[in-house]
């Protein structure tokens, strides 16, 4: 339904009144974390309401101009940009309005962290967190969202019960399993290309009060993999990741980090935990944390990123998930290609695995097996050398297509152009339910111009 009930030259004003030409606001618009593509938008939208966007879509499609909705502008490679067009700054949508036990409806600006904070005052807590808080529900749900324990709950996109949506045709539209499930599961890891989420309801579970993580590190890839595998079977950590590190020596760090969730005084045996791994065991780190500190802990480096200056720094990530059966060889062949420089003194490449069956979401691609890996190469280079940023996308290009060849595929939150060709064959035989979802929803073409799609 329509909403916007004001008449045409109204709802004109009401739009251009809400657009900003401040440079400072078109300067924040045309960058990114990755700050690696600039866009130029003619103007940024701040909304105080889902009735706003509606208008705004409608008043855009009618001028031809492309809308692309920025949540925290975490993006590494122009995806929330939109050339020409306009950028739709979803933070003033930034309200929680519901905790209940269950559940939790809040607008799509606010931020994990947000999300969080009211969570746990409740002593409850989203099933999924990603590892950096400070990114915008309707960002990750645009693309997935995946954290430690993913592999037990799936993506953050398996975790909502239901979403509200504008529609590129400027509709505003409840959706869920039930209602409009069509549009549900083409907006969740949709890439925004059939709606903008303007307000999302939460699944929520009761938070462990501490946690104990294990940083456990082991000679080379196939034995820390050896025990991700072992780990990931038995269930016996509630988060379980892992990541190569740079040594600082030239070599690489094999880093399986678990943690176990635990409440009151009933805290884990390390010797249980830890039965029949095989790490070297006295270079294990193991601490005792609240819930609140561990899932927080990406923000020491956050600061220390910030004070050093590389969080400024281009950031040309490449993130993908490998397929099980031969995720050590696909990673060990790329990493004999890599020096600790392309990856950067505070870089990692995350490599753990995932059970493919946790993870639902349709527009989700992973590889068709029963475990997946994802592989990313989180770079932080210690130059902000724009040269050298370009060399390394054009590395991502070359991995990619390895990594697509060897059965693997892109989490789109990469730095490198993809082609429609490269999108199609992405998507593969989802392609058509997106491709027909996107006619149904944006016929005018007006949302997410930045992942150049259609
Ligand atoms: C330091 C860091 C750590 C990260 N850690 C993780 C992690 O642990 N797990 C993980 O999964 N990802 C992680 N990411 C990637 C992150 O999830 C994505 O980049 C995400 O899209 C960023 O959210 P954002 O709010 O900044 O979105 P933006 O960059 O603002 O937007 C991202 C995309 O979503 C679209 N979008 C934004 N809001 C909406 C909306 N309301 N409706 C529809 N589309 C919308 C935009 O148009 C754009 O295409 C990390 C990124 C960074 C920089």
């Amino acid at each position: 339904m329509a909403v916007d009930k004001r008449a045409p030259r109204d709802a004109d004003l009401a739009v251009s009144g809400m657009l900003s030409r401040d440079p400072h606001d078109l300067a924040e618009a045309m960058d990114d974390f990755g700050h690696i593509v600039r866009k130029r938008p003619q103007a940024v939208f701040r909304a105080a309401s889902s009735a706003d966007i509606a208008g705004l879509v409608q008043w855009a499609a009618a001028r031809g101009l492309r809308i692309a909705a920025r949540g925290q502008g975490h993006s590494v490679y122009g995806r929330a940009m939109s050339d020409g067009g306009i950028v739709l700054d979803m933070r003033p949508l930034g309200a929680v309005h519901d905790v209940r036990p269950d559940r939790m409806v809040v607008d799509a600006g606010v931020t994990w962290s947000t999300v969080l904070d009211r969570a746990l005052a409740h002593g409850l807590t989203p099933p999924v967190l990603t590892n950096y808080l400070e990114l915008s529900v309707g960002g990750t749900l645009a693309v997935g969202g995946i954290g430690g324990t993913t592999f037990r709950h799936g993506m953050q996109t398996d975790n909502v019960l239901a979403l509200n949506v504008v529609t590129g045709d400027g509709r505003e539209l409840a959706c869920s399993a039930e209602v409009n499930s069509d549009l549900f599961d083409a907006v969740r890891a949709g890439l925004g290309q059939s709606g903008i989420i303007t307000q999302a309801t939460l699944r929520l579970m009761r938070a462990p009060g501490r946690v104990r993580r294990f940083h456990l590190f082991y000679a080379n890839l196939p034995s820390l993999a050896a025990d991700q595998r072992i780990a990931l079977a038995d269930g016996r950590f509630d988060h379980l990741q892992g990541a190569i590190l740079p040594d600082g020596n030239g070599g690489w760090k094999y880093q399986l980090e678990g943690v176990v969730f635990y409440d009151g005084h009933a805290a884990p045996e390390n010797k249980a935990v830890l039965a029949g791994l095989s790490d070297r065991r006295g270079g294990a780190d193991i601490s005792d944390l609240t819930y609140a500190e561990d899932v927080r802990a990406f923000s020491r480096l956050e600061n220390l990123l910030r004070s050093n200056g590389q969080w400024f720094h281009p950031h040309p990530w490449l993130l993908t998930f490998l397929p099980g059966s031969s995720a050590e060889d696909i990673a060990s062949d790329i990493l004999d290609g890599l020096t600790n420089v392309d990856v950067g003194p505070f870089g990692r490449i995350t490599f753990y695995p995932l059970l493919a069956g946790a993870l639902r979401t349709p527009l989700l691609r992973l590889p068709d097996e029963d475990v997946v890996f994802p592989f990313n190469l989180v770079r932080i280079p210690a130059s902000d050398d724009a040269l050298g940023a370009g060399r390394l996308v054009a590395g991502n290009r070359l991995l990619y297509d390895r990594i697509r060849s060897a059965g693997g595929c892109l989490y789109p939150v990469s730095a490198f152009p993809m082609s429609q060709d490269d999108w199609k064959s992405h998507f593969g035989p989802k392609w058509s339910f997106l491709h027909e979802a996107r006619r149904r929803y944006d016929p005018p073409g007006t949302l997410a111009p930045g992942y150049e799609l259609f």
